[in-house]
C-alpha cells in the first residue's frame, strides 16, 4: 500500500538517474542535482551512448519532463528497457529500473517488470517489481528530497567505484 498522498504523487519529479545515485552516493546525487554535471565530459559516459545507439537502433524510448526511459516494449502489458555498460553498480541499476516502473504505475500503466540490458556482457537480467518495492522506492525517494535540502554536499564515500565517478577529481583532487 503507498504511503505517498495522492497530492504528493504528482509532486514526483526526479529522473531516474537522481534514484541511482542515492542509492549509490549521496554525494554524486547532490553534485548532479544541483547541475554540477561531469557526466558529459566522462570517456565512459559516452562509451555507454555509443553502445545503446548501436546495440538498440531503432527501438522506441520514452520520455516526459521526469523520466527518460531508454525503450518500452509491449508484451501483455508493458515493459521497460534499460541499457547499461557494466554490472558493477547492478543493484542502482536495478533500483532505477524499479523507479521507472513505479512512476509509471502512478501514470496508471500496467507493467510489473524490466529487463536490464549489458549488450557488452551479452547479458539481460530481469527485474521484477515486487510487492515490498513501492515502499522501498518510497523510502529511496523520501532520503533523495533530504539530500538535495543540505546546503552542502554529503562527505566523500572511498567507495572502489569513486575512481570510476565523473566526479573523482572533483572530490579527492
Ligand atoms: S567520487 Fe565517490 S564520493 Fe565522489 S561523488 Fe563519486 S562516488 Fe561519490
Amino acid at each position: 500500500m503507498t504511503v505517498i498522498s495522492s497530492e504528493e504523487l504528482k509532486e514526483i519529479k526526479f529522473k531516474g538517474t537522481q534514484v541511482a545515485y542515492a542509492v549509490v552516493c549521496p554525494r554524486k546525487l547532490w553534485l548532479f542535482s544541483r547541475g554540477i554535471a561531469l557526466e558529459h565530459s566522462s570517456d565512459r559516459v559516452a562509451l555507454g551512448k555509443f553502445v545503446d545507439e548501436v546495440s538498440f537502433r531503432g527501438k522506441e524510448g520514452f520520455s516526459d519532463e521526469n523520466v527518460s526511459i531508454d525503450f518500452i516494449t509491449i508484451d501483455d502489458e508493458l515493459v521497460v528497457h534499460e541499457i547499461k555498460l557494466s554490472s558493477s553498480l547492478e543493484e542502482a541499476h536495478e533500483v532505477q529500473i524499479k523507479y521507472y516502473i513505479y512512476y509509471l504505475r502512478l501514470k496508471g500503466a500496467r507493467v510489473s517488470y524490466g529487463l536490464l540490458h549489458y549488450p557488452r556482457l551479452r547479458k539481460i537480467k530481469r527485474v521484477e517489481f515486487g510487492k515490498e518495492d513501492e515502499a522501498k522506492i518510497e523510502e529511496i525517494l523520501a532520503r533523495l528530497e533530504k539530500t538535495l535540502e543540505l546546503p552542502e554536499p554529503p562527505p566523500v564515500i572511498n567507495a572502489p567505484y569513486c575512481k570510476k565517478c565523473a566526479y573523482y577529481e572533483l572530490c579527492y583532487g
